[in-house]
C-alpha cells in the first residue's frame, strides 16, 4: 500500500510503498478514506514526541472502512464505517474502567504509538472500546476533522468546563480548537468571546457564534476588556492556543468561582507558565486540564451534529491527497490557514 513514511526526524517524508498492516487480535485494519493534518504531526515529525519510533508513518485524524477485524473483535465487521478519538484507551486498566480512557495509562495512538492514517489503510488496536460509527448523514471529511480539535474542545466546554446557557465563555486563542470550541459554546446557549491576534479569525470566530470580539495586538489590557463585556468577568475561559500570556488571561479573567481549561499544548519552555495562584485561592477559581475524549462520549456530541447545533464540516479547508501530504506536513508550523487540510485521495 501507498503511505507517507519518514526514516529521520526532520528529514522529509516520502510517500513509499510498504507492507499493508494486519490487524492486532483485539484491533481491526481500516480503509482510510479521509485523514486530517495537524501541527502534532510536524511535531511528531521534529522528533518532539516521545513515544515514536523510526521509520513512522503519521496521522491520527481519520475516518473510513473496517476491512478487516482481529478474532477478540465483538463489535465490528468489514464494511463498518468509522472513525476514532486520537487516544485510544486500553479498556482495562483503572482510567479505562472508571470512564476515562482519555488519560488511559496505555493508550494507543495512531500515528504517535503506532503507524497512523497517511496511508491507504491504518491498523488501530483496542477496536471495541475506541471506534465510533458514523452516522448514514455524516461524510468522511467530516467524521476525520472531529478526531482531534473538534473532540478535544467538546469535552473541554461540555464536560470539563460544565457549560451552562447564560455563561460567558472566554476563549483566547482562535485557530480550530479555538473556533470548534466557540461553535460548542454558543450551540449550548453560552455567550462566548473569542480573542485572538488576527481580524481574519475574529472575524470568522463571529461567523461560529462569537458574540464579541477582541483584538489582543490593539488591546493592551484583554483581562480588563473582558472583564468589562462581561460585568465582573467570564464564567469559563479557555486558554485554546498553549502560551503563558493567553494561559494567565484566561486565569485572571475569570469571575469568582470560575472555571480554566487548559486546551492548548505547553511544551519546551511554556511548560511551567506563572499563574496568579493568590486569586485561584481567594475566588475559588478551578484550574482544569482536557485531553481528548472517550470514544462513548462522541454520541452526545453527533446528536448535536445531526440535529444541525453543531457544523464541523464549517472547519474544514483544502482537501489534498497523499502525494501532497509530505509537503503539507512539513508546513504545518508556519501553515496559518483558517480550515484543516484533509488527505481524501490516495
Ligand atoms: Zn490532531
Ligand atoms: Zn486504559
Amino acid at each position: 500500500m501507498k503511505a507517507v513514511l519518514f526514516e529521520q526526524f526532520g528529514q522529509p517524508p516520502k510517500v513509499q510503498t510498504v507492507a499493508e498492516p494486519a490487524p492486532a487480535p483485539g484491533g481491526v485494519v481500516i480503509k482510510v478514506e479521509a485523514t486530517g493534518l495537524c501541527r502534532s504531526d510536524w511535531h511528531g515529525w521534529m522528533g518532539h514526541d516521545a513515544d515514536i519510533t523510526l521509520p513512522h508513518v503519521p496521522g491520527h485524524e481519520l475516518a473510513g472502512v473496517v476491512v478487516a477485524a482481529g478474532r477478540q473483535v465483538t463489535r465490528w465487521k468489514a464494511g463498518d464505517r468509522v472513525t476514532v478519538p486520537f487516544v485510544g484507551g486500553c479498556g482495562r486498566c483503572f482510567e479505562c474502567t472508571s470512564g476515562n480512557h482519555q488519560v488511559c495509562e496505555h493508550q494507543f495512538q495512531p500515528g504517535f504509538t503506532a503507524w497512523g492514517s497517511f496511508a491507504e489503510y491504518v491498523a488501530v488496536d483496542f477496536a471495541d472500546t475506541n471506534l465510533v460509527r458514523l452516522p448514514d448523514s455524516m461524510d468522511f471529511v467530516t467524521a476525520a476533522s472531529l478526531g482531534c480539535r473538534f473532540i478535544t474542545s467538546f469535552r473541554a466546554v461540555v464536560d470539563q468546563g460544565r457549560v451552562k446557557p447564560g455563561e460567558w465563555v472566554a476563549v483566547h486563542g482562535c485557530g480550530g480548537v479555538g473556533l470548534s470550541a466557540i461553535m460548542i459554546a454558543a450551540a449550548s446557549g453560552a455567550n462566548a468571546i473569542a480573542i485572538d491576534l488576527s481580524d481574519e479569525k475574529l472575524d470568522f470566530a463571529r461567523k461560529m457564534g462569537a458574540v464579541a470580539t477582541i483584538n489582543a495586538s490593539r488591546e493592551t489590557d484583554v483581562v480588563g476588556a473582558v472583564r468589562e463585556l462581561t460585568a465582573g468577568g467570564a464564567h469559563l475561559s479557555l486558554d485554546a492556543l498553549g502560551h503563558p500570556a493567553t494561559c494567565y488571561n484566561s486565569i485572571a479573567n475569570l469571575r469568582r468561582r470560575g472555571r480554566h481549561v487548559q486546551v492548548g499544548l505547553m511544551l519546551g519552555d511554556h511548560a511551567d507558565p506563572r499563574i496568579p495562584m493568590g486569586k485561584v485561592i481567594a475566588h475559588e477559581l478551578e484550574i482544569l486540564g482536557s485531553h481528548g475524549m472517550q470514544a462513548f462520549r462522541y454520541e452526545a456530541m453527533m446528536q448535536m451534529i445531526e440535529a444541525g447545533k453543531l457544523a464541523p464540516q464549517l472547519l474544514v479547508g483544502k482537501h489534498i491527497s497523499l502525494d501532497d501530504a509530505p509537503a503539507a506536513l512539513m508546513a504545518m508550523d508556519r501553515f496559518e490557514g483558517l480550515g484543516i487540510s484533509v488527505v481524501t485521495r490516495f
